[in-house]
């Protein structure tokens, strides 16, 4: 199937399925073996050499999803950005990454990188300027994400590879924040496109999955140190995840609608200090996230209004759970500077502009009255205990 030719809900639905041609079921068998009669002499099927046929399967939807001519599924998110920047770096190659970046991601690159001999460099903005004033002699690889976390800042992928494509280096970019079904950054010739499926393409928070995706040339040189590494998927959850991204497009386009209705309501709201959301008009990069993405995703951020207590406010709303995770098909909140940035200094997270009061909402795809509903009553708990 070529899926260029095919919208996302039939790639979603279809590409890579298996034929269960024994019981012609209407879903993929779940092949969970681990060893498998030689085919020929090339190709050896093992769960670790990515190549059951459920992860082969998946592999060509994810491909497909993200205009790639290939893709590998992994163990979780960090194993996927793990084996895709240790495949492009090695002892004595330096790195530029983007300032705001997933946690995890963050304490990969300054707990490990040491010890390998790779150096690194953080911009300290987002402009394709920021980026290429990093650049050294020894430069291999330069990582963005866009929207990012917490903040929901943008950062122009267009721009970026083609500073990538300028000084011979190999471009990455964690599109986990968007998910394929609002921005596929190949198409604005990014190199390397990584997933946390642990988020959006597994949706209902009970998935921990990793994607990398690129050209054949570059996912030969991601698999020959992932098999190194370890780092498959059981078929099993390879499965559970097939079955995931069928929905994905209607789940991530309700989520698109849900954030925006959302957005538009805290920021209308007296209560409200401050909404971050790239659908929102007044969104610095506005614009910018017009250009590159077809919907401006389900995460955003707010701070409430000074003297309002933000975690009291989480402790009593009742629909919307605090949780770590983000990215199901229930609206979460989490506080950053308690969970996902708590490992900055305070001074550190100041420099990236996020405040102790912030509040990182993941909007499902519950009715918004009554998410507006659940956050009303507890605005007004808190009100009442600043007036006492
Ligand atoms: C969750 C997340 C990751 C890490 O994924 P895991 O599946 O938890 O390993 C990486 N990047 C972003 C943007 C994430 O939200």
């Amino acid at each position: 199937m070529d899926s260029k030719k095919k919208g996302l809900n039939t790639i979603c639905t279809h590409e890579g399925q298996l034929e269960d041609k024994q019981h012609r079921g209407a879903v993929s068998p779940l092949y969970m073996g681990t060893s498998y009669a030689f085919e020929d002499v090339d190709v050896k099927r093992y769960p670790r050499y990515f190549n059951t046929p459920n992860q082969v399967g998946l592999a060509k939807k994810i491909a497909a999803l993200e205009h790639a001519e290939a893709a590998l599924i992994f163990g979780s998110g960090m194993a996927a950005i793990s084996t895709a920047l240790m495949a492009f770096l090695k002892a004595g190659d330096h790195i530029v990454l983007q300032n705001m970046l997933y946690g995890g991601t963050y304490n990969l690159v300054t707990e490990e990188f040491e010890k390998f001999g790779i150096s690194y460099s953080f911009t300290d903005g987002l402009a394709a300027s920021d980026f290429e004033s990093k650049i050294q002699e020894n430069t291999k690889v330069i990582y963005i994400e866009t929207p990012s976390n917490p903040l929901l800042t943008i950062t122009d992928i267009g721009a970026i590879s083609q500073i990538a494509k300028k000084h011979g280096l190999v471009s990455m970019i964690d599109n986990t924040f968007a998910s394929p079904v609002n921005q596929n950054p190949i198409d604005f010739s990014i190199d390397v496109v990584i997933h946390s499926a642990t988020k959006y393409m597994g949706g209902h928070s009970d998935i921990c999955a990793g994607a990398v995706a690129s050209t054949q040339e570059h996912m030969e040189r991601i698999f020959g140190l992932a098999k190194n590494l370890g780092g498959s998927l059981s078929d099993y959850t390879v499965w559970l995840l097939e079955r995931s991204i069928k929905t994905m497009g209607i789940r991530v386009r309700a989520q698109n609608v849900n954030a925006q209705h959302m957005a538009e309501y805290l920021e209308s709201n007296g209560d409200i200090e401050a909404v971050y959301y790239p659908g929102l008009k007044n969104h610095p990069d506005y614009e910018l996230a017009k250009s590159q993405m077809k919907g401006f995703g389900g995460m955003l951020s707010f701070e409430l209004k000074e003297g309002l207590d933000a975690s009291q406010f989480q402790k009593n709303l009742k629909l919307i759970k605090s949780s770590m995770s983000l990215a199901g098909i229930e609206s979460t909140v989490l506080s950053p500077t308690q969970t996902s940035h708590a490992l900055l200094s305070a001074e550190e997270r100041k420099k990236q502009g996020i405040k102790d009061g912030l509040i990182r909402f993941s909007v499902g795809i519950e009715e918004p009255e009554d998410l507006i509903a659940d956050i009303e009553q507890a605005l007004k708990v808190v009100g009442n205990l600043q007036l006492q």
